[in-house]
C-alpha cells in the first residue's frame, strides 16, 4: 500500500489488493450483520458523496478509482474527507467492481457512519408530512418511499416493526440520494403506538378495505402521520385501529392492489397538493 499527497491536507492510500484490511471491511457492509458492526454504510457516486457532506454526515472512508486522479471535484472531495477525519484510498477499477458489484462501478464510493432519528425527537408542527411503514420488507419500495418524501417535502419516514435496512446497498441506490436529506427513525409496533398517542395532528392509515376516499380528506389543517400497511399483510388491527382515518385509493381493473411506493407517492402528492407549486425551469443558456 502506498500513500502520497494530493493537495488535500492528508495522505491518498492507495490500494490494489483485495486482500487489503480496508477493503475487506468495506465490501463487508454488504452484509447487514457487519453494517450493523461498524454502524456504517456505503453510497455511490461523486454527486451523492458532495450531498452528504454539505448535508452535515460523518464520511469515514472516501474510496475512488485511479481515472479520478487529478478530477478537481474528486480531490475536493477527497480534501474534506481528510479534513473530516476521514480515511482516502485510491483503488484500482478491480477492487472497486469488487467493493460496489458492479461491472462499470461509479468512480467514487463513500462509507458514511448510520443515523437514526429518535422517535422522541419528533416535533410535528402544523403542515408536517411524516410517513409510518409497516414492516416494508423490499429495499426497492423503501428506497423509493424516502426519495419520495423528500420529493414532495414531507419531513421523514417512521419504520415500524420488522423491516429491510434502509442502509443496505440496494436501498441507498433507490433513494438516488435521498437517504442524507430524510430523517429516519426505526420503532417496535408497542413503542410507535406509544409514541402515536401523543401525536396531536391526523393519522390517516391506507387499507383495501378503507371506507374513505382518499381525495375526499383535508389534509391541510394539522400535521399529518401517513401509515402505509406491509407489502403482502397490509396494516395489522393494532395499527389500523389506531387511525383517525382508513383512506383507501380507487381503482379500476383486476389488480389488487398498487405496489406500496407508488400508494404511498399518490398519497403525499394528495397530502402536499396545497404545498407544491411548479417551479419556473432555469433558463439553460
Ligand atoms: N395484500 C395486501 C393487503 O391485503 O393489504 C396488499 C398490500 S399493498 C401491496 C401495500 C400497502 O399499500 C397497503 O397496505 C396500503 O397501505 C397501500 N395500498 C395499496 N393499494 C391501495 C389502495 N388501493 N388503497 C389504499 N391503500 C393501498
Amino acid at each position: 500500500m502506498n500513500e502520497r499527497h494530493v493537495g488535500a491536507p492528508g495522505q491518498v492510500k492507495e490500494v490494489t489488493s483485495l486482500a487489503n484490511p480496508l477493503i475487506k471491511d468495506i465490501k463487508a457492509l454488504a452484509l447487514k450483520k457487519f453494517r450493523d458492526q461498524q454502524n456504517a454504510f456505503m453510497a455511490e457516486g461523486l454527486k451523492l458523496v458532495i450531498d452528504a457532506l454539505d448535508l452535515g454526515w460523518q464520511i469515514r472512508t472516501l474510496v475512488f478509482a485511479k481515472a479520478g486522479r487529478g478530477n478537481p471535484a474528486v480531490e475536493k472531495v477527497a480534501a474534506r474527507t481528510v479534513a473530516a477525519g476521514g480515511t482516502v484510498l485510491e483503488v484500482s477499477e478491480k477492487v472497486l467492481v469488487a467493493i460496489t458489484r458492479r461491472d462499470n462501478p461509479q468512480m467514487v464510493v463513500g462509507v458514511f457512519s448510520q443515523r437514526f432519528l429518535a422517535l422522541r425527537d419528533i416535533r410535528a408542527d402544523n403542515g408536517d408530512v411524516w410517513v409510518a411503514l409497516d414492516r416494508v420488507r423490499d429495499p426497492g419500495n423503501l428506497g423509493t418511499v424516502i426519495r419520495t418524501v423528500d420529493a414532495v417535502g414531507a419531513k421523514g419516514v417512521i419504520l415500524v416493526g420488522d423491516t429491510t435496512d434502509p442502509f443496505s446497498v440496494e436501498t441507498v441506490r433507490a433513494t438516488m440520494g435521498s437517504i442524507f436529506a430524510v430523517p429516519v427513525a426505526k420503532a417496535t409496533a408497542e413503542a410507535f403506538l406509544a409514541w402515536r398517542g401523543g401525536f396531536s395532528g391526523l393519522v390517516a392509515g391506507t387499507h383495501l378495505k378503507g371506507a374513505v376516499d382518499y381525495r375526499s380528506v383535508d389534509f391541510s389543517r394539522g400535521p399529518v402521520l401517513l401509515m402505509m400497511g406491509n407489502e403482502q399483510q397490509g396494516l395489522p388491527e393494532s395499527l389500523a385501529a389506531s387511525c383517525d382515518r382508513l383512506l383507501r385509493i380507487p381503482q379500476a381493473g383486476r389488480a389488487d392492489s398498487l405496489n406500496l411506493a407508488v400508494a404511498t407517492g399518490i398519497m403525499l402528492f394528495e397530502i402536499r397538493r396545497g404545498a407544491l407549486k411548479l417551479e419556473p425551469i432555469a433558463d439553460q443558456q
